[in-house]
């Protein structure tokens, strides 16, 4: 086919709307503020405490003032290594208040993991809980010092040599430094691994953010109809991208309360909608699993819930099926996304002010103000309706690029403002999209990254192993996990569950080996590239090694 034929584009049904993306993250999501000022904004689930838009506010206010206190300025980097709190709403609006840049991170990580994020991203400080001091103050002399480096807050009772949250809190609001925001600066710097190779961080702006947040929310007939009758629940973990924007900032710009949950416990959850009277909940698949078959769910009120939004991972049209029984008032969609796309695709029409009748199993259409196609991966060209490809994404609610890595950047986002996404999927005559394939590496397990790469790295510094490669297979709770091809180097004895553990004293739980087969060679390409589709073939047929 001819690339340079205009290519078919796909858009959403509902019409553009004028994006207010000129203005900082932070003022966009409290413009409103006037409409709901004392309703019921942040709702701790394990206090039961609850803070108004005035409220909240404010406080972010005065951690902007904290954090310019303590030296941060505009531009800075500061991470933030916390379960779902109100803090870390405070610690996330109050740096974009001052032009600083939160990095976000998940507080399983191990010391490495989370070093390799500090480092990469040059952070100031890092705000977090006790009980994960301790890991980093004895990281060890490869890791920087605590107190030297860099200085650690936490949101409890501060162990020694760290400050207490309320150094942010109780500053004074009068103190924020004034400044000047540009759309196109840096707020958020989640990490990602991509299309390819190691996390990198992915700059969102505060223009990608409003104008993703917007894509959602905003309008005469928004994609995602929430008001400030709304609870929405909030139990995927804030430092993902889809729970911070979908969740959290789609709430705040329309009055929305946040139910805060620290982590999932499927009876406390239950509970905290009953309590809470929920009516929007955004999951993932796992997390679907649990409501549609745990026998505790009969026994609670969930009549509130009239919004039930799946993402991260791809959703089982058998799942969808077995939950929607036992929620049948609710509306069920998915929403696609990506943390480089800011991060959202394509959502369900289902939940737009005027719905439109949509399919089980699709990733609902491309957001407002945004153009997506379908590429051919091989050849780059366009391809029209029901035929898959690689879906590529244009707006400008994508990500600048990566941090400090042009390269990377120029593989994803290509010269005329493509996000090419690695994903294979298709768009049918209703423009649904309906995702079918992956072409990146990128493993999810509960829709959490595991990047092989990263594996890959870990295995080969192993002195009795030669060569690997790490490949998803799928798996019915978690949807994929990581299993491992090892090649032994010549004369060393290896078990497969030495390696398992080698690897699961370095990362996070969920990157984890659930299988390592021995092989005589990795299968690669002329270029020394890991043929991922040899091996996940291999997967599929009956005995692996062979
Ligand atoms: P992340 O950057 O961690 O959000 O991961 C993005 C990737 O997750 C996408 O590129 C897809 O491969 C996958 N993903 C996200 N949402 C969906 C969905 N609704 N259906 C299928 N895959 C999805």
């Amino acid at each position: 086919a001819d690339q340079s034929s205009s290519p078919t584009i796909f858009r959403s049904k509902l019409p553009d709307i004028p994006i207010s993306n000129h203005i900082p993250l932070h003022t966009y999501c409290f413009e409103n503020i006037s409409e709901f000022a004392d309703r019921p904004c942040l709702i701790s689930g394990s206090t039961g405490k609850i803070l108004s838009f005035s409220e909240t506010q404010l406080i972010c206010k005065k951690v902007a003032a904290g954090l310019s206190n303590l030296g941060i300025k505009q531009g800075d980097v500061i991470m933030v290594l916390l379960q779902n709190s109100p803090e870390f709403v405070f610690s996330f609006l109050g740096a974009s208040m001052i032009g600083a840049i939160t990095t976000t991170a998940n507080p399983f990580y191990t010391v490495p993991e989370i070093f390799k994020q500090y480092k990469t991203s040059q952070a100031k400080l890092i705000i977090t809980q006790a009980q994960y001091v301790e890991k980093l103050r004895d990281a060890g002399d490869n890791y920087p010092k605590l107190g030297q480096d860099y200085t650690l807050i936490t949101t409890d009772d501060p162990p020694e040599n760290c400050l207490h949250f309320s150094v942010l809190s109780e500053a004074n609001e009068s103190e924020i430094p004034s400044i000047s925001i540009d759309p196109d600066d840096p707020v958020a710097l989640p990490f990602s691994s991509g299309t390819t190779g190691l996390p990198k961080g992915v700059i969102l702006t505060h223009k990608s953010l409003i104008t993703s947040v917007a894509q959602q929310v905003d309008g005469e007939n928004p994609n995602l109809h929430l008001t400030k009758e709304d609870v929405v629940l909030c139990v995927l973990p804030l430092f993902h991208i889809y729970s911070l924007n979908s969740v959290l900032l789609c709430s705040l710009r329309t009055g929305s309360a946040v139910l805060l949950m620290q982590k999932f416990e499927i009876g406390t959850l239950l509970e905290l909608i009953q309590r809470h009277r929920v009516s929007v909940a955004a999951v993932v698949p796992p997390l679907v699993l649990a409501l549609a078959k745990n026998p505790m769910v009969e026994k609670f009120d969930l009549s509130s819930i009239r919004i039930v939004l799946s993402g991260a991972a791809p959703l089982g049209k058998e799942l969808e099926e077995a939950l929607r029984s036992r929620v049948p008032q609710a509306i069920f969609g998915q929403g696609y996304g990506m943390t480089e796309a800011g991060p959202v695709l394509s959502m369900c029409l289902g939940f737009a002010k005027q719905p439109f009748p949509t399919k089980s199993g699709s990733c609902g259409t491309v957001v407002r103000n945004a153009e997506l196609k379908v590429i051919d991966p091989d050849t780059g060209s366009s391809l029209g309706r029901n035929k898959p490809g690689e879906i590529c994404i244009r707006g400008a609610q994508i990500m600048k690029g990566y941090l400090n890595d042009p390269e990377a950047t120029a593989i994803t986002v290509d010269v005329e403002g493509w996000l090419h996404t690695g994903d294979i999927g298709y768009v049918d005559d209703d423009d649904e999209v309906f995702i079918v394939d992956r072409v990146k590496e990128i493993i999810k397990f509960k829709g959490f990254q595991v990047p092989p790469a990263e594996l890959e790295a870990l295995l080969v510094s192993h002195p009795s192993i030669a060569d690997a490669a790490v490949v998803p297979q799928k798996d019915e709770v978690a949807g994929e996990v990581p299993v491992a091809f090892v090649v032994r180097s010549n004369g060393f004895e290896l078990t497969e569950e030495a390696v398992k553990e080698f690897i699961a004293k370095q990362v996070v739980f969920y990157k984890k080996l659930h299988k390592v087969y021995f092989v005589h060679a990795i299968p690669k390409s002329p270029s020394g590239k890991i043929l991922r589709k040899d091996l996940r073939a291999k997967l599929a047929a009956a005995s692996p090694t062979t």
